[in-house]
């Protein structure tokens, strides 16, 4: 966490669950107040327009009842990164105009059924979950938004999510070409053990590379609790905040 104010996480309360809901709601309200503001003084201090960048509330581990309260304060865009979790939810919230943004990593098996409910899958990571995110696109009647994620860590890193930058460019040409998929950009996540702004300038210069073959390609979406000010720094058009809006999560992930 950074020194903007106390996120309710810092309290290492697990998920929430035992608390009444009057009071969770007051306390999301509160921390999505104060993940607004360090959003919008981001803006000001990388010279960009507040609405030049999306806030996307990164819920997964917690329930369906604390999505409801944010949507009700605005949110419109939340990510989940396990699919049974996240097809759950969604068919809770069905009523709600929300866009489900699929963040995590994506079994070919499942690729299909992620389709159905996302607005936005962030996490394609190579070519064999084309074909079966095209079929689920096809299926439900409507293009999917995707996004390529690159990794930003070292060749060879452990538990490294991400196409490495080498192979971005034909992953994206499969995107691109498939017909019922809309390839949109690129995200990213900082590795752990480097100054995010750093990793976030390597992406700046991929995202470059990819906007001069596939110009439609204008979203970035990098930027999380820890360092969300780098990432609008560095371009980011999307930033996904889970801790900071909803507090820490279980350790076991
Ligand atoms: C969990 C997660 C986030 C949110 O992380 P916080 O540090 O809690 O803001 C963002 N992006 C991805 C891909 C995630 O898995």
């Amino acid at each position: 966490m950074s020194a903007h104010g106390t996120a309710p996480g810092d309290r290492h309360r697990p998920t929430g669950g035992s608390v009444a809901p009057a009071e969770r709601a007051a306390e999301l309200t509160a921390a999505l107040g104060r993940a607004r503001e360090r959003l919008a003084d981001a803006c000001v201090a990388a010279g960009r327009a507040r609405d030049d960048v999306d806030l996307v509330v990164v819920t997964k581990f917690f329930p369906a009842s604390d999505v409801r309260v944010l949507a009700g304060l605005g949110v419109t865009d939340v990510g989940e990164n396990r699919h049974q979790e996240a097809e759950a939810k969604a068919a809770e919230l069905a009523d709600l105009d929300l866009s489900w943004h699929f963040i995590g990593g994506l079994q070919s098996n499942k690729a299909s059924a992620v389709a159905a409910y996302s607005a936005v899958v962030e996490s394609v990571d190579r070519p064999k979950l084309v074909g079966p995110l095209d079929r689920g696109a096809e299926r439900r009647g409507r293009p999917l938004d995707v996004l390529v994620q690159v990794s930003l860590d070292p060749p060879g890193a452990e538990g490294r999510a991400g196409v490495g930058p080498e192979a971005l460019p034909a992953l994206a040409d499969r995107v691109a070409q498939a017909e019922h998929l809309r390839l949109r950009g690129l995200m990213a996540v900082a590795p752990p053990a480097e100054d995010p702004a750093v990793a976030f300038e390597r992406l700046a210069r991929l995202r470059e590379r990819l906007l001069a073959q596939h110009p439609a390609a204008t979203v970035l979406s990098a930027g999380m609790s820890g360092d969300l000010e780098q990432a609008v720094a560095a371009g980011a058009t999307h930033v996904r905040l889970g801790s900071a809006v909803l507090g820490s999560r279980p350790t076991v992930q």
